[in-house]
């Protein structure tokens, strides 16, 4: 049954020290404020404060954690059922991008190039825009939102939502650049070559984490983020083994389910999974098994081969046996993490990173080159769309004091 909106906000009690806002979300989101509007029927200006304070508002309605973050930590969550505050600001934001007209800011003379158009790139764009900016976004795939767009299924996050924000970049006067990979005929120095004042790196972690086994090259066995791309271009069988059992895992089971197999069996290899309980439930439901305390050992002709491993009374991984359990099946899809790509830090003088392949920033999100700032899934290792915002937030507003704005 759909959730009833007005009946939610009527529950809330605009609390004096809201730990749905202060405590639950990440970018604090002002909830009680945007739920005294919104009862006062004031949408747009509802919208307004969830959009000033995050450009992904309506993207974090859908995908965010809420059960853990805003929801989980409702007062009246305590003793019942929180408000449902996701279902307000999914209301909220998207009659605001229905009926905002975003007026084109006073040019300030600066130009801002941002490098990748995920949640991270597209934050900083609007935010750099909004302030007077020439903003250009360079993008390496064909249509913006990074993960949104090409990892997120669709039955989560419907395309048409991600791609509402061309209308928002086009609005506020910003260039995409589609199909260019900075790093590759373009480098970042090309960009202060052209004038660029300032650059943002948001390029995500698109780099699938290897298992350093035979059989990862063999025809019938992908990673689980090259697979979401494009499902439907895999010919992937009946039956899936899926290596691993986080998000990403859960979002390929339920895809796979949905694109022809019949069995999608994903493989923990200690007595629990990563993946937050919300989407495990959902996997669990769509169908997918999962098989606890199996380590993989390598990837047959007739599909993976595990040893079983020791488990310690909590559930936790403590070794391996020698006790083979060769699985049978038609694909094997391998979900354990993601890291950034190494691209622009081997064309660019001077960029560091972290032993795990992370770019390393200041509290204020400039990378060790002058000028060039970034944030996201490239300086955190993968994470979330909320986060993601929360430090393009900070990039932002230090790319801004760099070129002299504020
Ligand atoms: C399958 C999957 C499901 C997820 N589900 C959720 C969820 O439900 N909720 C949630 O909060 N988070 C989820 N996440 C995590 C979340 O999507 C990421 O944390 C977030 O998208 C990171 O944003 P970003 O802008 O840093 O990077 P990305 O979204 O990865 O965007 C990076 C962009 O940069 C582009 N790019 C890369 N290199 C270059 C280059 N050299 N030149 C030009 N462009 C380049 C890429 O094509 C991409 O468009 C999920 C992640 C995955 C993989
Ligand atoms: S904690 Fe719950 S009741 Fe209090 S302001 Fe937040 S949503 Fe409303």
């Amino acid at each position: 049954m759909a959730i009833h909106i007005v009946e939610e906000a009527n529950r809330c009690l605009t609390c004096k020290q809201p730990q749905c806002k202060l405590k639950g979300c990440p970018v604090h989101t002002p909830i009680p404020d945007v739920i005294k509007l919104f009862r006062e029927r004031k949408i747009e200006e509802a919208g307004q404060l969830l959009f000033d304070n995050n450009p992904m508002s309506l993207i974090c309605s859908h995908v965010c954690n809420h059960s853990s973050q805003c929801e989980g930590n409702c007062v009246l969550g305590r003793k019942g059922s929180p408000v449902h505050f996701s279902s307000i600001e999914s209301y909220v934001s998207d009659t605001f991008l229905d009926r905002v007209e975003f007026e084109k800011p006073t040019p300030n003379g600066k130009r801002v190039a941002v490098i990748g158009s995920g949640p991270a790139g597209l934050t900083v764009a609007i935010t750099c825009a909004r302030a007077g900016c020439e903003v250009t976004v360079f993008e390496q795939k064909q249509e913006i939102g990074g993960v949104l767009e090409y990892g997120i299924p669709d039955f989560r996050l419907p395309k048409q939502v991600v791609r509402r924000y061309r209308q928002v970049l086009t609005d506020l006067g910003v260039r995409v650049r589609p199909s260019t990979t900075i790093g590759g005929a373009l480098l970042i120095d090309d960009l202060f070559l052209d004038g660029y004042d300032c650059v943002f790196i948001g390029t995500g972690a698109w780099r699938a984490k290897t298992l350093g086994i035979q059989g990862q090259a063999r025809g019938n066995v992908y990673f689980g983020i090259d697979y979401l791309v494009d499902p439907r271009s895999c010919d992937i069988g009946r039956d899936v083994a899926i290596i691993g059992v986080g998000n990403v895992a859960m979002d390929v089971a339920r895809t796979v389910l949905r694109n022809g197999a019949r069995h999608a069996t994903l493989y923990s290899n200690w007595g629990g999974v990563s993946a937050s309980s919300d989407e495990v439930e959902l996997a669990e439901l769509d169908g997918a098994q999962i098989e606890y305390g199996l380590s993989i050992d390598l990837i047959n002709e007739k599909g993976p081969v595990f040893r079983r491993s020791i488990l310690g009374e909590d559930g936790s991984f403590v070794g391996i046996t020698d006790e083979h359990v060769q699985v049978e099946c038609d694909t094997v899809i391998i979900c354990v993490s993601q890291v950034p790509k190494d691209k622009l830090a081997f064309t660019t003088r001077g960029l560091a990173t972290s032993e795990k392949g992370t770019l390393i920033v200041s509290e204020a999100g400039e990378t060790t080159v002058a000028g060039v700032f970034a944030a996201g899934d490239v300086v955190t290792g993968p994470k979330t769309v909320v986060h993601a915002v929360d430090g393009a937030k900070r990039a932002a507003a230090g790319m801004l004091h760099y070129m002299g704005l504020e």
